[in-house]
């Protein structure tokens, strides 16, 4: 009796929760959904960049303990606009570690790009639950985040729909009888295009993916076909598996989130629309499941289903990843370093799409492959990515 009255009060606390990139496409999806079941949540800490306006009005709804923006020139607008809330304002990058540091039990790790790698990292040494939606810092660090996850006993679970849908699908007590899984990708906006059609985009072409709606970023990874590659590097380090076991196919409906194969011949699949909502939810709710208003699956309304063999010349950043993932080493964290300052490159329009992956080539070509295994040499070839990126494009 007593033992079920301990577990019924715990049931009952508020689940202590942090949002690392709440004003963001996953972290504003996250924000909502904490927002849908209110009482359940006591909401620790929401971070941004720079968004004051949208973080203060998520902090006066949310009402967390801390707010932190990573870009520090806007701590007085921000201290300004939550004044006599009682949420404590603080700015910078150790103030992110901080924020991700607090006593939560579950956090959203949805910063984009390696600028998440401490925050997240934070987190595990904490022994939280990670909701992993920043893809970026497996890539660059998966050996060893998922080292510290082990040693801190906290769960990695995956946000990436592709990963999410094998997650609920990969049989962990017997993943010797998985024989490979598959990644599904919708091809993107130039599935289509030929090179010198691609050649031409623009930005506001680059950015608008057939089903998805996401930050400017990872569309234009969509776009490129970097966001498979890097997925690829995520899978091989989110699940037991060797890197041959991993095979993509293009799916343009993006219904079929993802499949695991097994040796006797069966293939499981996870379906369902695109919606954010709902492996967001599964990470929120895990091990159990909670009730998402997403739009139901209507297989007869979509009638059809199709899939076919991606093209590694149209897009050579599958190419690039599949052998970057091969190298091992610093290579992975040269590519996606290298990768955000090309795509940040495309968008101010320094350089044309095309040139986007030849960018992170030639960078990966500069600098040879390195032992990484700190947080502090992880930095080190990230800056380094960076800054010979950069030269690349200025030229
Ligand atoms: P977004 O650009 O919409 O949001 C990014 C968030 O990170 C914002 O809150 C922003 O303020 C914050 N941020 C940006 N730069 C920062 C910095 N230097 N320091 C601290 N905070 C910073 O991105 P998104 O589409 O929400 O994607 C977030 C992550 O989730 C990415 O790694 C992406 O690959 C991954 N992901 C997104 C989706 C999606 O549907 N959007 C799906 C799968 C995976
Ligand atoms: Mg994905």
């Amino acid at each position: 009796m007593v033992a079920i009255q301990s577990f019924r009060s715990k049931e009952m606390e508020p689940r202590r929760v942090t949002v690392l990139g709440s004003t963001g496409s996953v972290g504003c999806n996250t924000v909502s959904m904490l927002e849908s079941e209110s009482g359940q949540y006591q909401v620790e800490a929401l971070t941004a960049r720079s968004n004051v306006k949208l973080l203060a009005e998520q902090a006066r709804r949310l009402k967390p303990k801390m707010v932190v923006l990573s870009d520090k020139s806007f701590y007085r607008d921000l201290k300004r606009e939550l004044a006599g809330s009682g949420v404590e304002v603080l700015a910078g990058a150790e103030a992110l570690v901080e924020a991700a540091s607090l006593n939560a039990d579950w956090v959203m790790a949805a910063i984009v790009g390696t600028a998440g790698l401490a925050p997240t990292l934070a987190a595990i040494r904490h022994g939280a639950v990670v909701a992993l939606a920043n893809k970026e810092c497996l890539v660059s660090a998966g050996v060893l985040l998922t080292k510290e996850v082990k040693k801190f006993g906290s769960d990695l679970l995956p946000v990436d729909s592709e990963h999410n849908g094998i997650f609920q699908v990969f049989d962990f007590n017997h993943p010797e009888g998985v024989e490979k899984i598959i990644l599904t990708a919708s091809g993107g906006p130039f599935r289509c295009f030929n090179r010198q059609q691609m050649r031409d985009v623009t930005p506001e072409e680059a950015v608008v993916h057939p089903n998805w709606e996401m930050g400017k970023k990872i569309s234009i990874d969509c776009a490129t076909m970097m966001n498979k590659g890097l997925e690829r590097i995520e899978a091989f380090h989110l699940f037991p598996i060797e890197q041959k076991q991993i095979e993509i196919l293009i799916h343009p409906q993006s219904v079929v989130h993802s499949m695991v194969a097994y040796c006797d011949g069966s293939v499981l699949a996870q379906l369902g629309t695109p919606d954010m909502r709902m492996p967001i939810a599964f990470t929120l709710a895990w091990p159990k499941r909670i009730s998402v208003p997403v739009a139901r699956l209507d297989l007869a309304e979509i009638g059809q289903l199709t899939f076919e063999h991606p093209n590694e010349t149209l897009f050579p950043a599958l190419r690039l990843a599949r052998e970057v993932l091969e190298e091992g080493g610093s290579a992975p964290a040269v590519m996606s370093a290298a990768n955000e300052i090309a795509v940040e490159g495309f968008l101010e329009r320094r350089i044309g799409f095309l040139e986007i992956i030849e960018l992170v080539e030639r960078t990966l070509c500069k600098i040879p492959p390195l032992k990484v295994e700190t947080i502090e040499e992880v930095s080190e070839v990230d800056s380094e990515a960076r800054r010979l990126a950069k030269d690349l494009i200025t030229g």
